[in-house]
């Protein structure tokens, strides 16, 4: 109940008044009480002593022993009082409400003691005989400075007292009343004071911060109006702050999407706090699979466990390379401790270096299959120059055998050479291409035409599969031919006599994905990825025929009409190449 403020105004000030109310009637009852009581004392002085001076007048000679009971009898009728007449020595003479002879000498009882001394005695007993509080009055009766007995004057004071416990009652009853009304009007003012309250600490928990949301806590001139006021600038300012973080935050968030190293963070206890598009994909793992994970759950490498293991017991920087078994990737991890930013933490940032790898070997094999090439025919050539020159020439058709072996091994060679310098001259963009509307069967065709002579000689069926009725395709046809007339020679090569190679276009979306299909020898699973690269030939030895070129080149054409090439095979069951080109729009 304390916990409402409405309560805790309204009960201290109940209390408060049920005190002061409690205190004031106490006060009041008790002032009257002794207001009635001096008042009372001085009539009954006044009295006695009115009464003392009749009796000293009245007394000649020695102070009467007795008989002065009809006298204090009638004193005592007129005053409404009892009246005791006591001689010097104590000793009741005079008694208006009692039988004196059962009255034991008075001098000891503190009024008359009083009176002895001070000359007036006062007393307040409770009276057995009259079962009530009585104030008693003594005055002594003094003719030429003697004692000569006192007069005693008693009242009960069960008036006074029933008087005041009347008033007593009285203003208990009022402040019970006003203590009700005080309850009444405490709940309401208090209920009135904090309503205002209540009704901001409402609307405040409906005013969200959502940056779209203008709405403001309505305000009004007390207090509350002040705080509301408060508040609403308050939340101004704290939407500002979070529309400032909310876009800071999109743009961390952009940019470890976007980035293609995979960003982790991990916290002191191990546990995955963060992880980018780019690390789930190196991780195979989805990130509501690894947030709040153990690290080792999310990664299963233990060089990188153990790099953060070293990274939070040093705090320094660590970086390690790993290849993942069975998959041919190389990562790069580095792990950065949070020191500052988030302490404890560790930041693994994963580095795929699978692809620059690849480009390494791409280049390495790129020269010495370079070199390779030019090697043997250049080998070929000084053999054959030297046997001319030292007997060949004597023997005219030896020579001239010799002579059509030079020229075929230099038609060779600058055939590569011309090759080479096509690819190159493709793949830094400096081939002009004319593109035009071109029905695809056109460009399939051409090619079968071109190498129908050949296919015939090694006993390949060439079968077309084109539907008369395509798209025209945007393509340089002589290019495209060129690309066509590759993949259907490599078909041939690869392909053992009777065997079949079947190409076909089909439209799909906006492009035609034509395809050649062959049951020849097939890629290995481990060449496949390969095939695109320049001078790449399964055939390590690279003693057949072909300089491993073709794709490389078909790749750049493919790609510079804005297609895709790839190749499916089954080892020792036939290849399928495909490449797209979009269709006139
Ligand atoms: P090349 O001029 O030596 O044929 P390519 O670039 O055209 O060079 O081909 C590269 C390599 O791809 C070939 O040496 C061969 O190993 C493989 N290849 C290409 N096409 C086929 C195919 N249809 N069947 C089997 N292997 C193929």
């Amino acid at each position: 109940m304390f916990q409402s403020i409405r309560w805790r105004i309204a009960i201290p000030y109940v209390i408060l008044f049920m005190l002061v109310m409690t205190g004031l009637s106490l006060y009041i009852s008790d002032f009257i009480y002794h207001t009635e009581l001096n008042e009372l004392e001085s009539k009954l002085t006044s009295e006695a002593r009115l009464l003392g001076g009749t009796l000293e007048q009245r007394i000649i000679g020695e102070f009467p022993s007795h008989g002065l009971d009809v006298l204090a009898k009638e004193w005592s009728d007129d005053l409404g009082v009892r009246v005791t007449l006591i001689a010097a020595d104590g000793e009741v003479v005079g008694e208006s409400n009692e039988d004196r002879a059962t009255m034991d000498n008075h001098l000891q009882r503190p009024e008359i003691q009083q009176a002895l001394l001070e000359g007036m005695g006062r007393s307040i007993r409770f009276s057995r005989t009259l079962g009530a509080d009585m104030l008693y009055i003594a005055l002594p009766v003094v003719k030429d400075a003697e004692v000569l007995g006192y007069v005693r004057l008693a009242i009960a004071l069960d008036q006074i007292e029933a008087k005041v416990s009347s008033l007593r009652k009285t203003i208990l009853t009022g402040t019970l009343i006003a203590t009700i009304l005080a309850i009444l009007l405490g709940v309401v003012v208090a209920e009135y004071t904090t309503r205002p309250l209540r009704d901001l600490a409402k609307t405040t928990q409906h005013i969200s911060l959502d940056a779209h949301s203008d709405q403001l806590i309505p305000t009004t001139v007390d207090e509350v109006g002040q705080l509301a006021g408060a508040i609403n600038a308050m939340r101004v300012q704290l939407r500002a702050q979070y529309g400032r973080l909310d876009t800071e935050r999109k743009k961390l968030v952009a940019v470890l999407k976007q980035l293609s190293d995979g960003v982790m963070i991990v916290d002191e206890m191990g546990k995955v706090q963060m992880v980018n598009p780019a690390a789930q994909r190196m991780f195979s793992v989805k990130e509501g699979d690894a947030l709040d994970r153990s690290l080792p759950s999310v990664v299963r490498h233990h060089q990188i466990i153990d790099l953060w293991r070293k990274c939070l017991e040093s705090g320094e920087n660590q970086v390690t390379s790993l290849e993942v078994p069975g998959k041919h990737q190389i990562f790069q991890v580095e792990a950065i401790p949070l020191v500052h930013a988030l302490p404890g933490s560790v930041l693994l940032v994963v580095n795929d270096l699978t692809h620059l790898r690849r480009l390494e070997t791409v280049r390495r094999d790129f020269i010495s299959n370079i070199s390779h090439e030019l090697r043997t025919p250049l080998a070929s050539l000084k053999a054959l120059a030297e046997t001319l020159q030292e007997s060949a020439l004597d023997d005219p058709p030896a020579a001239r055998r010799f002579l059509n072996r030079i020229e075929a091994e230099v038609d060779a060679l600058s055939l590569m050479v011309q090759e080479l310098l096509e690819l190159s001259r493709i793949e830094s963009g400096k081939v002009p291409l004319e593109l035009k509307p071109v029905p695809p069967q056109d460009l399939l065709t051409s090619a079968i035409e071109r190498l129908q002579l050949q296919s015939e000689n090694s006993g390949i069926q060439v079968q077309l599969h084109c539907p008369a009725d395509l798209p025209l395709v945007l393509a340089d046809p002589p290019r495209i031919e060129q690309v066509v007339v590759n993949l259907l020679h490599n078909a041939i090569k690869f392909t053992p006599a009777g065997g079949n190679i079947t190409l076909s276009a089909e439209s799909s979306e906006d492009i035609i994905l034509f395809s050649i299909k062959d049951t020849g020898s097939g890629i290995s699973a481990e060449d496949l990825p390969r095939i695109f690269e320049r001078f790449f030939k399964a055939d390590r030895a690279r003693s057949g025929g072909g300089t491993g070129l073709g794709l490389a080149i078909s790749r750049h054409l493919v790609e510079a009409h804005g297609g895709r090439i790839w190749a499916e095979s089954l080892e020792g069951h036939g290849s399928t190449f495909y490449f797209t080109i979009p269709v006139v729009a």
